[in-house]
């Protein structure tokens, strides 16, 4: 474990990436994951701890996951009902629908009682809640005993979630032949302490939100409830400081996921620069690993073209290298210390990004410019 003057930590610190894989495997509850919004770090009670080292032999960050390169790679999107309601063209709603009516167990993340976890279930009627794309970070502490005894029963699980959580999952469980694993594309989360931050700076109460949605196909934007905070046209800071990698947690400046090599059967993300007149509904870049993400590819119901790969890394910078840390990012952070408003935080750090966007807003108000629906 490392040792600072201050505390013990369970791999370097800062560089946690909340999988929760260590918290689930220690024997005498001696660890917790302290989030100081800037970073993770998985704190050690030295009280409790008996130096097994169990945590580390289970940290993806200690004992590294097997990345691969994609052997099969298409872009594509699921019928429209699927599609309409997905983030991006709804390859993982189609994949994890054909998984579960083969009779699988999906866990997957979803929004619920005010917190981003995981569930695992086999009914097809409970696929839809984990539609659209959480830009934060998810909690999958609540799942694992849970995949544990899917997989101990003889189940077939397909794990979805970011590929750090991926990476989790397999340090736990690598040995059942039963699993199945895919990851996003991703450029980095925020702590969801953020994301709480910003709703209660324009107002809304957390308790009040029983849905919550961060981008429809290719429009991003928060909508609460079903409404969007600002209209279509106009960013809202949080996607703003998202978007611009101002307010990640600081191991995501240097993710060793963001790479062609992925460490699940599947990976999904977004075809960017390729099929232009079909990006508005959102299109789907697909790559598989192994032949079990073939498999899983192949059953789904899944409207599939020809991928230029080359191209579709180009325009994905997470397929080459993690995000850049944003010029504004300790200007955001200090703001936020000092004054604890993250509207203003971001206007600090973004003060021209922000003046679009208000600017724009404006317009829209006095109906100079048109709203887009
Ligand atoms: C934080 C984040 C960053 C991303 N960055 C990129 C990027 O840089 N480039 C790119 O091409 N794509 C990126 N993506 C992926 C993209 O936004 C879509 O999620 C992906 O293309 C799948 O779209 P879909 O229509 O197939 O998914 P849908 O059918 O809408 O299903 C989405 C699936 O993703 C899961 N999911 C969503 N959010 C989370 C979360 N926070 N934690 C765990 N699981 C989650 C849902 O539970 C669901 O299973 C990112 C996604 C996230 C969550
Ligand atoms: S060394 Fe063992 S007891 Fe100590 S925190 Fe790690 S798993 Fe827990
Ligand atoms: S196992 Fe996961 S949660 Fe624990 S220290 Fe490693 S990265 Fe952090
Ligand atoms: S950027 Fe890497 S470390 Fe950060 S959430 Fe995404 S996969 Fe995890």
């Amino acid at each position: 474990m490392r040792k600072s003057e201050k505390m013990s930590t369970v791999c370097d610190i800062d560089m946690c990436t909340g999988c929760r894989a260590c918290e689930n495997v220690c024997p005498k509850n001696a660890i917790r994951i302290e989030d100081s919004i800037g970073a993770l770090n998985a704190i050690i009670d030295k009280e409790k701890c008996v130096d097994c080292d169990t945590c580390k032999k289970v940290c993806p960050n200690e004992v590294l996951c097997e990345l691969r390169e994609p052997i099969f790679w298409k872009q594509g999107w699921a019928p429209e009902e699927i599609r309409q309601h997905s983030a991006s063209g709804g390859a993982a709603s189609a994949i994890i629908m054909s998984f579960v009516k083969k009779g699988g167990y999906v866990v997957s993340c979803l929004f619920e009682d005010g917190d981003f976890i995981f569930k695992a279930t086999n009914n097809v009627k409970d696929i839809n809640k984990f539609a659209g794309s959480k830009y934060v970070k998810s909690n999958p502490q609540n799942i694992y005993e849970e995949i544990k005894t899917l997989l101990s029963r003889g189940e077939k699980v397909l794990f979805i979630g970011l590929p750090c959580q991926v990476a989790g999952v397999i340090s736990l469980y690598r040995e059942y032949e039963e699993l199945y694993t895919m990851d996003l594309i991703c450029h980095g989360t925020p702590s969801p302490s953020l994301l709480k931050q910003y709703i209660s700076d324009e107002g809304i109460i957390w308790e009040t939100i029983t849905q919550i949605d961060f981008r429809n196909n290719n429009r991003f934007g928060i909508s609460i409830n079903g409404s969007r905070i600002k209209p279509n046209r106009v960013l809202d800071s949080y996607l703003l400081a998202f978007l611009n990698s101002l307010n990640y947690t600081e191991n995501c400046y240097s993710c060793r996921y963001a790479s062609i090599k992925r460490v699940s059967d599947i990976t999904l993300g977004d075809a960017w620069g390729q099929l232009s007149d079909k990006m508005d509904k959102g299109v789907s870049l697909i790559l598989c690993q192994s032949e079990k993400g073939i498999a899983l590819l192949e059953t789904a119901e899944l409207h599939l073209e020809e991928v230029d790969l080359s191209a579709a890394v180009d325009a994905n910078h997470q397929l080459k290298h993690p995000s850049n840390r944003h010029i504004g990012r300790r200007r955001f952070m200090k703001s936020l210390k000092k004054n604890g408003n993250f509207k203003r935080a971001v206007f600090i750090a973004l003060p021209i990004a922000c003046i679009k966007q208000k600017l724009k807003d404006l317009l829209i108000e006095l109906h100079i410019i048109k709203d887009y629906v």
